[in-house]
């Protein structure tokens, strides 16, 4: 199948970017366009106006700023993979790129498609919501941050509005030290996820979130307060807080209850990675 026909702008600016996404013609942004080609060639979105962010060198870097890690929008998953601040300041990250598609894929597609796109099965959301991250959102003459917690609104659905964008996401550095694991079950690798598990312990906080599993990344409150009260809880307490956690999951019957167990599961493997990283240190 083919997509509808559209127009097509290469932005010269992230101003130039957010004047046309406030225009007419129901714009989208195409960053790598891993997954909106995708679905417009499947007609499941058909966007009349596609303005290319890709020119914009200023969303693809990676700086420290202040006590927080800035990843511009544009930052490839090949980037994220390589780059040796991510590896230094946010070694999750650099370890969950590993599990988001193939090599191919990592090559084009970028963080800030993916966070937008807000696959329910995708890695960097979840990933985003146990670093506590700060979104960076702009439109015409305007700027506004948005907390991970509140980005992520349903699948494929996020706190952006029309004629806005990402330009990046900050990641604070006390976080992004902590000792985290991230854990998945896929079909093959580089798949999106069936169920998935990320976690992060420091300062006696726990941070804990699911993907692959509800409509969107979630944060396991209840996980996080077991985990706390008893960081050696057994895999049948973890299921139980999961169970919570995870309503809509656990009232899907079989299949649901299935995925709650992949996931208390994943979430002991994590337990057991970032206990090991702890002693280590
Ligand atoms: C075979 C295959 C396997 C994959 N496996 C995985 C996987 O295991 N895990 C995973 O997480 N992902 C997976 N993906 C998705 C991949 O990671 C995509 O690259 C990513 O989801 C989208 O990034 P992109 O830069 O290509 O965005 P695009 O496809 O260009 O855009 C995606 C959506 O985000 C919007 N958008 C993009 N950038 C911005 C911005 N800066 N501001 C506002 N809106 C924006 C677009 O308008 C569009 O709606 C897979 C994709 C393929 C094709």
């Amino acid at each position: 199948m083919k997509p509808r026909p559209f127009d097509y702008r290469r932005a010269a600016s992230v101003e130039e970017a957010c004047r046309l996404l406030a225009g007419p013609g129901e714009p989208r942004v195409i960053a790598g366009g891993q997954s909106l080609v995708p679905m417009m060639n499947l007609r499941l979105v058909s966007p009349g106006l596609l303005v290319d962010i890709g020119g914009l060198a200023e969303l693809r870097t990676v700086t420290l700023a202040g006590e927080a890690l800035h990843v511009g929008a544009l930052v490839r998953h090949r980037e994220v993979e390589t780059d040796p601040l991510v590896a230094r300041y946010v070694p999750l990250l650099a370890n969950a790129v590993r599990h988001v598609a193939h090599q191919a894929v990592r090559n084009r597609g970028t963080l800030g498609g993916s966070l937008c796109h807000a696959d329910p099965a995708a890695e960097f959301p979840a990933c985003m919501l146990v670093l506590e991250a700060t979104m960076h959102i702009a439109s015409t003459g305007a700027e506004r941050t948005v907390a991970a917690g509140d980005f992520f609104r349903g699948m494929f659905a996020t706190a952006l509005e029309p004629g806005e964008m990402l330009t990046g996401v900050s990641i604070p550095l006390a976080a992004a030290r902590d000792p985290a694991a991230l854990h998945e079950m896929s079909r093959r690798h580089g798949d999106l996820a069936l169920a998935g598990i990320v976690g992060r312990r420091g300062h006696g906080l726990e941070r804990w979130a699911a993907f692959g599993i509800e409509d969107r990344a979630v944060r396991l409150a209840h996980l996080e307060a077991l985990l706390a009260a008893k960081p050696q809880a057994g895999e049948a307490e973890m299921l139980a807080a999961l169970a919570i956690d995870l309503p809509s999951t656990a009232g899907a019957g079989t299949a649901g209850r299935a995925k709650l167990v992949i996931a208390a599961e994943l979430a002991r493997r994590c337990r057991d990675d970032i206990d090991r990283v702890s002693e280590a240190a």
